[in-house]
Formats: C-alpha cells, structure tokens, sequence
C-alpha cells in the first residue's frame, strides 16, 4: 500500500480525516457540543464531524471527508 501525505496547498483535492466513534470512549460526543455524528460516505461507519472540518470543507469544496481507515485505505488521495 502506498500513501501520500503532505502539505496541502488550498484549491487542490485531498482526504480529511474524521475520527470515527469506535475509537473513543462511549458517548465521548456528548462532552463536544459542536460535534456530530455522520456516516462515512465511502464505508458508512459511524464518525465524527466537527466544527473545524465543517469550515474547512465550506471554505475548500474539492476536499472530501471520511473516515480515518477510508482515508489509508485510499492512499491519502480524493
Ligand atoms: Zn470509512
């Protein structure tokens, strides 16, 4: 398996992690307000979706957000 990370450079494609539930404690999402709870779109396992990649995909349309296996799965790339 091959995977890319790097700086990212605004306007170009890219994978944003979000944490996915089954890695914290039960009903962490309780204690962040902010957060939701989303199904990743490539898996459909449950995640979470927080404030700041909520701005940063309102600000960056061409990034694409799943969860954080997906994204090594896919090699880091959209
Ligand atoms: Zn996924």
């Amino acid at each position: 398996m091959e995977i890319y990370m790097g700086p990212h450079t605004k306007g170009e494609p890219g994978l944003l992690c979000m944490p996915l539930v089954k890695h914290f404690p039960k009903n962490y999402g309780e204690r962040r307000p902010s957060w939701r709870t989303v199904n990743c779109p490539s898996c459909g396992a449950e995640c979470y979706e927080t404030d700041q990649l909520r701005t940063v995909l309102e600000d960056e349309p061409k990034l694409k957000a799943v969860c954080t296996l997906c994204a090594l799965k896919l090699g880091g790339r959209a």
